[in-house]
């Protein structure tokens, strides 16, 4: 759907992937209307996304076999000779086809496709003093709100507006081949030599196989070395760690666009859906008081954080320490974590310290 005028909503969602997607839906089962803006012209393409996520998404969409892939029940990670193995007693995690998926979360939302957003306006009363609309400009129109929320990824051109930028920008490649491959494991492969802070995984994904690398500085290239691949699909994109700032007046960040992934493994589902349920919370709450200014939506901030700000600066932390081993001292964890196993096969994958 393309508009060519001033469009009104009562919110205004940058950016139709998973989050802003899901968003949308919770704010229009509150009865408020929101437009969503997506840059591209299909939702879900292109998909930049393994897609691994874990069985908590079952709390915030119900499982599909449309986009259900595979399952698995486990992960070995490895560096070198030392290895662990980490079990649970059913399915752990799904491997979703995160272009289907994020179709099906589109279904029935108000999205306008192919309208970048290319800048924020305060507009003439002055957002700054959370008075007045909200104003997104693009090339086809001008939109308005009484709030944004940018869910507009990585690079979200929402943040850049407010100054707000995550810790960290790390990169992902993905190498998709046409082996098929139904191992209830994900492998975690971690070399010093051949990436220094990251590690390349392979994801089984039923009748493709995945293989990936995540890292401050990556190319194609280090894969097809590493795992000696040749023909295969190509996907890439950027995995924000550490949120900024994510609240303003008459804005919210949401997402990848706040930088809330996990900083051991750059998964930013179940993060992002669960900042994007507090979100909700917070906007209707900012309808009900008519109070949009940055003191009240503060409270979103302080929501996220309850529930997983400590998970991303512990995250963080260990990602230093991490960053700052070698093989030899990963080998020793690794062995360490093998004595531990059968705790560690209990933890939930997206909130380790729970
Ligand atoms: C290689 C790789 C592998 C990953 N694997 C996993 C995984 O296995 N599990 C997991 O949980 N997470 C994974 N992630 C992270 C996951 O993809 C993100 O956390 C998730 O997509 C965040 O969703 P989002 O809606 O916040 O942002 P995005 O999915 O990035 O969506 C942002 C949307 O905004 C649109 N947009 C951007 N700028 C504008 C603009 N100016 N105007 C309009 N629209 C705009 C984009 O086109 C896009 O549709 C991976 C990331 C990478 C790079």
């Amino acid at each position: 759907m393309l508009r060519d005028s001033v469009e009104k909503s009562d919110v205004l969602i940058a950016g139709a992937g998973p989050v802003g997607l899901y968003l949308a839906d919770l704010l229009g089962k509150s009865g408020l209307s929101a437009t969503v803006l997506e840059e591209h012209e299909r939702i879900g393409s292109p998909n930049h996304c393994s897609g691994l996520v874990s069985r908590n998404l079952d709390s915030f969409v119900k499982p599909s076999r449309e986009w259900i892939e595979h399952e698995v029940s486990g992960a070995v990670i490895r560096c070198g000779n030392s290895f662990v193995r980490l079990r649970k007693p059913r399915t752990a995690a799904y491997v979703i086809d995160r272009s289907r998926f994020d179709a099906s979360l589109a279904e029935g939302l108000d999205v306008a496709l192919g309208v970048r957003v290319e800048g924020v306006s305060a507009g003439e009363e002055g957002v700054a003093q959370g008075k007045g609309d909200i104003s997104v400009k693009t090339r086809r129109g001008t939109f308005r709100s009484k709030i944004l929320i940018g869910c507009d990824g990585a690079n979200s051109i929402v943040a850049r507006y407010f100054g707000s930028r995550p810790k960290k920008l790390l990169m992902g490649v993905i190498g998709i081949t046409k082996e098929e491959n139904y191992s209830e494991n994900v492998e975690i492969i971690i070399d010093k030599k051949a990436s220094p802070d990251g590690f390349f995984w392979k994801i089984p994904r039923g009748r493709t196989t995945e293989y990936g690398l995540f890292s401050n500085n990556v190319d194609f290239l280090d894969l097809e070395r590493f795992f000696g691949l040749k023909g295969y699909e190509r996907r890439a994109g950027l995995i924000p760690l550490g949120p900024g700032k994510t609240y303003f007046p008459r804005t919210l960040l949401v997402g990848d666009a706040a930088g809330m992934s996990k900083p051991w493994s750059g998964g930013g589902l179940i993060y992002g859906f669960t900042a994007a349920r507090i979100a909700a919370k917070t906007v209707a709450d900012a309808f009900e008081q008519d109070d949009f200014s940055e003191g009240f939506l503060e409270r979103y901030e302080r929501g996220w954080k309850n529930v997983f700000g400590r998970q991303i600066q512990a995250g963080m932390l260990g990602r230093w320490i991490f960053e700052n081993s070698g093989d030899f001292e990963v080998g020793m964890a690794l062995r360490t974590m093998r004595i531990f196993s059968p705790l560690l096969n209990g933890m939930d994958m997206d909130f380790l310290a729970k």
